[in-house]
């Protein structure tokens, strides 16, 4: 059937659930062959980013924003079958590269503790970068600046990465059984299936000056486990308190226009992908995987 590229696009993403038939075949990527995908994306011109968007401010109920609080982060592996379950509707939004958006936003062409060579590194979906303008301006009240080290990634190399991952994991715990190694990959690299870099969802990012030096965030961007002696992880409490202070700030910003934060990783924060949608509750993800050819 010759069916528009995104017929299954819709307005928004706020669908009935028990109106959802869709089981992630309608994504872009999944239903269209790639050379019509391609000539979608490359005919649409990349529409300028709404600066004044409203944008719902969540930071009232930033888990760290609140003082005392008793909510706690809602720890979900992204092995688990309820984010793959997680329907798809993309909503058919172009990717921007973040170097172009202006001064606002940060970037780090350098691919410091980056290895993805792909040009469109720094790509990420429209929405989510007018999500990252809006963090952004919380942050230049304090004389901060959000530092983008890597947003698309294409899909081949999340797959060479958890594969690499798994693989090493294996190595080190041979009597571990394959769920207990595919959640313990999880952790650092997303199963290809659910990941967020190659659907323009994902950001890895840090805080910065002004005049772009980077915070104290407590470790290394994209360390593992093993290199950062558990540093990684968001809410780790063996980090200089100014550390943790710089991750509440980092935090709150981010939480305000949406974003969701995977806990093994400080720097990770996406809006719109599967994750997003079970941590968010939201009915489904709005963005999915985009092929590298088609940008
Ligand atoms: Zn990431």
């Amino acid at each position: 059937m010759a069916a528009a590229p995104f017929a299954t696009a819709v307005e928004g993403h706020r669908v009935d659930r028990r109106q959802r038939v869709d089981d992630g075949t309608s994504a872009p990527a999944a239903c269209c062959a790639l050379s019509t995908l391609t000539a979608y994306f490359r005919a649409r011109p990349i529409p300028p980013l709404d600066t004044s968007k409203q944008i719902t401010d969540n930071s009232k109920s930033c888990p760290w924003a609140v003082p005392h609080s008793n909510r706690v982060a809602l720890v979900i592996s992204l092995s688990d079958t309820v984010v793959a379950s997680v329907a798809l509707i993309d909503a058919g939004e172009q990717l921007v590269d973040l170097g172009d958006i202006g001064d606002l936003v940060l970037v780090d062409r350098t691919r410091s503790v980056v290895s993805n060579l792909s040009r469109h590194f720094l790509k990420v979906r429209v929405g989510v970068a007018e999500r990252l303008m809006f963090a952004a301006r919380k942050l230049s009240a304090q004389s901060l600046r959000l530092l983008v080290k890597e947003g698309y990634r294409p899909l081949s190399l999340q797959r060479t990465y958890f594969d690499r991952r798994l693989l090493k994991l294996r190595m080190q715990y041979p009597s571990a059984s394959d769920a207990l190694l595919i959640e313990l990959t999880s952790r650092y690299a997303a199963p290809p299936e659910v990941a967020a870099h190659p659907t323009g969802a994902a950001v890895d990012l840090t805080l910065a000056t002004q005049e772009g030096v980077e915070l104290d965030m407590g470790s290394v961007l994209n360390a593992t486990d093993e290199e950062s002696s558990g540093a990684c992880y968001t809410a780790c409490q063996f980090i200089s308190r100014q550390a943790q202070a710089n991750r509440r700030l980092l935090a709150t910003a981010m939480f305000a226009p949406g974003f969701v934060n995977y806990p093994s990783e400080w720097w990770h924060w996406s809006y719109g992908d599967r994750y997003w949608a079970v941590i968010s509750d939201e009915p489904c993800a709005i963005y999915g995987p985009v092929e590298e050819e088609c940008l």
